[in-house]
């Protein structure tokens, strides 16, 4: 639990500590089934006393990041304790869809954390993964990872004007200015600060390029990461105390609690300052 009551995003990183006011929503719980719509349910803390009519509000993304951008309201309704999606998101192999839930009241503005819906956690088990999570957290940013950014490339959205191809989707330019190299408007939601990622190298080898620069380094990295925002190849990490930015290229669950991934274990390649990924800015704007 937070002391401070408006939830501002803290300016450092305090380890351990992941979402800041989503504890007014209990243990929120997404109920996805295949009929009749996706249920979100929670619990409201009895600290909150805000005056007013409390209004909840169900949002929907695939990315799990903070950005407004990247979420889309499906439902309100004042005074509940659930809210149901009736539409199927996104379905296939990889279950990208989020949730999340906004209580507005007279005062302020509440955000739950993003929601995932992968896998089924019950409560004992949605109190385990909690804690996992928190400690790896608390292990990675007090002893072996390194402080860092990420960057989550946007899967859906706008399509890029200036590069993409009207009848196939193809990206055209890889460095194009608008998209990233992805394809939609924008590239990659707003940056998401303090991501420990604790990386290192996967091979030390160095190879001789003979002819254009002689030898060069291996620039393959593994990372161990907890899956919170989840993660996709693709994303970008910027290592915070030297500014290099890695592209996250494979990326398999390590720890898993029912289907639920907790921590990854990533391959990432560490890209050249020509990259165009060096022109996302560095902070939320
Ligand atoms: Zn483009």
């Amino acid at each position: 639990m937070n002391d401070d009551p408006f939830c501002d995003s803290p300016p450092a990183c305090p380890p351990g500590v992941l979402f800041d006011c989503d504890f007014v929503f209990g243990e929120p719980m997404v109920l996805s089934a295949r009929e009749g719509g996706t249920t979100v349910q929670w619990q409201l803390d009895p600290s909150v006393r805000d005056e007013g009519v409390y209004r909840y509000t169900l949002q929907t993304g695939n990315a799990g990041v903070t950005d407004p951008d990247a979420w889309q309201d499906v439902v309100s309704e004042t005074e509940v304790c659930f809210l149901t999606d009736l539409e199927r998101r996104l379905p296939g192999v990889f279950p990208f869809t989020h949730y999340r839930i906004r209580l507005e009241t007279d005062e302020r503005t509440y955000y739950s954390r993003p929601l995932h819906t992968m896998g089924q956690l019950g409560y004992e088990d949605w109190r385990m993964y909690v804690s996992v999570i928190r400690a790896e957290h608390v292990l990675l940013a007090r002893k072996t990872g390194i402080e860092g950014i990420l960057h989550k490339r946007k899967i859906s959205g706008r399509p890029c004007q200036r590069c993409r191809d009207f009848n196939t989707g193809e990206v055209r330019d890889a460095a194009c200015r608008s998209c990233f190299g992805t394809g939609w408007l924008g590239g990659y939601y707003q940056p998401v600060p303090c991501c420990w990622f604790d990386v290192h190298p996967a091979d030390t080898s160095i190879r001789y390029d003979l002819q254009v620069q002689g030898p060069v380094t291996n620039t393959r990295f593994e990372a161990r990461a907890i899956a919170s925002p989840l993660l996709i190849s693709g994303d970008i990490w910027m290592n915070q105390q030297n500014s290099e930015r890695y592209r996250i290229v494979q990326l398999q669950p390590i720890v898993e609690m029912k289907a639920v991934p907790v921590v990854y274990q990533l391959a990432m390649e560490r890209l050249p300052f020509s990259d165009i990924a060096y022109q996302l800015p560095a902070e939320a704007i």
